[in-house]
């Protein structure tokens, strides 16, 4: 009995396995389409100078809009686009437009985030050269942002690639800090500008001190080691306050702005009050 029940156990997995696969190659073979189509679109999200108040940068974030099942995730898409290789031709086409939408924004900086599959494409570095001449984008306004996951695999040469880019003039940042397989040791290794710290720690700022004291060390981190600290996911007037206190560089968040399209955008720098942080239009944003 008890083996029949196995068998029956396993049927049930595969079933639900196939079921997957099924969808994830259904949805694959609708990314392609939508990309090849043009139908893949760019939101802008601010990043905002603490001192100042001033709009200082914009991170560029894919949006998907699908046929049937509406807006979907890139936490979803770029996985997918990961391991179908799409990702190289769609980071080429976001570096591309958006390196052409940002140069119409003066003094604007541009962060992008590269994931570990196109630092195995060979000609990234001259393409992101290149990109940078054809839209007249000065290379000191690019950002690139990347995750601990590039560190860990050596046959991506990460060290390399970082350096060759920032040979170009280009800044590197480490996206969602304090995730995944922090190490304090790549902060020293490697060459970045600017550590962001994850939302998971700023969203907690107000309710778990540990949250509160983590942020604060790593503030204090990136004065001491001459680079650019950002919180993101600043949600609460209370997280801000915080982050003020502790001279934190910038702030990105729903407080400040959410993602929009470069229209909105480009109607928000219009109307942006430099330090009125709690009153950034929310209306303007689209979701
Ligand atoms: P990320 O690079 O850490 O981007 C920040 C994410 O936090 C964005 O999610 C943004 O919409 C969201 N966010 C910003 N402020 C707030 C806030 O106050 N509250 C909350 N709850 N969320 C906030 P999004 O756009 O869904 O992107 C998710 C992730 O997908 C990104 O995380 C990034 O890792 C990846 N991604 C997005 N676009 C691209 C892309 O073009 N290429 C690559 N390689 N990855 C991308
Ligand atoms: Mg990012
Ligand atoms: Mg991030
Ligand atoms: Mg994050």
């Amino acid at each position: 009995r008890a083996k029949g029940e196995g068998r029956n156990t396993y049927r049930f997995f595969d079933a639900q396995m196939n079921e997957a696969i099924a969808e994830r190659r259904e949805l694959e073979g609708d990314l392609r389409e939508a990309f090849e189509r043009g139908d893949l679109e760019l939101h802008y999200q601010p990043l905002v100078d603490v001192g100042s108040g001033t709009i200082v940068a914009v991170e560029a974030l894919m949006r998907w809009q699908h046929p049937e099942r509406g807006w979907i995730s890139p936490a979803v898409f770029i996985p997918i686009a990961e391991t179908c290789g799409l990702i190289v031709p769609m980071g080429r086409w976001l570096l591309q437009t958006a390196c052409a939408q940002a140069a119409m924004w003066p003094g604007i900086s541009l962060s992008v985030n590269l994931s570990p599959a196109q630092f195995r494409d060979r000609d990234l570095v001259p393409f992101v050269a290149a990109t940078l001449a054809e839209a007249k984008f000065p290379a000191e306004r690019l950002e690139i942002e990347i995750t601990e996951g590039l560190l860990l695999d050596a046959s991506l040469k990460p060290l390399e690639t970082l350096l060759a880019l920032k040979a170009l003039g280009v800044k590197i940042a480490m996206d969602d800090f304090g995730t995944g397989y922090s190490s304090l040791g790549y902060l020293q290794s490697f060459p970045f500008d600017k550590i962001k710290i994850d939302r998971s720690f700023v969203s907690a700022i107000e309710t778990n001190p540990s949250a509160a004291a983590i942020v604060r060390s790593v503030v204090g981190l990136g004065q001491s080691l001459g680079m650019t600290t950002t919180a993101e996911g600043v949600e609460t007037a209370g997280q801000m306050a915080f982050l003020q206190g502790e001279r934190c560089d910038q702030v990105q968040g729903y407080l400040l702005a959410k993602p929009q399209d470069p229209l909105r955008l480009t109607a928000l720098l219009g109307t942006w009050r430099d330090g009125a942080f709690t009153t950034a239009d929310k209306d303007m944003s689209l979701q």
